[in-house]
């Protein structure tokens, strides 16, 4: 079903308000510099789980879990990620993603499914390849944020992760201000966690940006 590269069976955090089980997908096409899974990345390897076995610690778990959060690596490189939400739906979990929008058609498949997204944006959308090393990665970004945000029925939290090498503080400005422009609710900025990122920089930046959000947080 999902080519898995582990599980968390317990989260309070991955998915605000719920108790989790977090499945990490295998593979994602991108290369940020920053990339907090790097061991997700490539598609060459066998799952580390069977699908079976999901199954089966899930159904165990009714009752104690009420939401499955689909992270990675990119859930979004899946083809059959919405099969996987509808079975665990089915059980009656709740559905949380964490994505990079990087594959915007699937996206929309699987968002009338899903209750909660961490919709990763990661510079002005101009501007993405010097996150993600790829050209053209932010018109995918750009569209799969344009489909979160009509999806109304959908809770969500943008956030972007601040590597003060890759990202001037004019371009999470400007990001920020084009995020409020389309009317984003939640925004979060995330430090960094590279060794040699040693400035605080969402702390710094958020005093700016607080104003612009409904909800605004600056997350270490
Ligand atoms: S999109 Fe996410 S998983 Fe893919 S390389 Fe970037 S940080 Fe890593």
């Amino acid at each position: 079903m999902l080519q898995l590269g582990g599980m968390v069976p317990l989260t309070s955090i991955d998915f605000p308000g719920h108790l989790a089980a977090v499945l990490f997908c295998q593979g994602c096409p991108w290369h940020c510099r920053y990339c907090h899974n790097p061991h997700l990345l490539r598609t060459d390897v066998p799952s580390k789980l069977e699908w079976a076995e999901v199954m089966c610690f899930l159904q165990e778990r009714v009752g104690f879990l009420d939401g499955v959060v689909f992270s990675g690596g990119e859930p979004l490189l899946q083809p059959r990620l919405l099969d996987a939400i509808l079975e665990v739906k089915a059980m009656g979990f709740k559905i949380a993603l964490h994505t990079a929008g990087i594959i915007p058609a699937r996206l929309a498949k699987v968002l009338p499914y899903v209750d909660w997204v961490g919709l990763d944006i990661k510079a002005p959308f101009d501007a993405y390849k010097k996150v993600t090393g790829l050209v053209g990665s932010g018109f995918k970004a750009e569209e799969s944020l344009d489909l979160l945000l009509n999806a109304h029925h959908v809770d969500y939290e943008i956030r972007t992760t601040v590597d003060p090498t890759l990202l001037g503080e004019e371009d999470i400005e400007q990001l920020a201000v084009s995020l409020a422009g389309r009317r984003v609710k939640r925004y979060v900025l995330q430090t960094c966690q590279k060794p040699e990122s040693t400035v605080n920089t969402p702390r710094y930046l958020g005093e700016n940006l607080t104003v612009l959000f409904p909800s605004f947080e600056a997350r270490d």
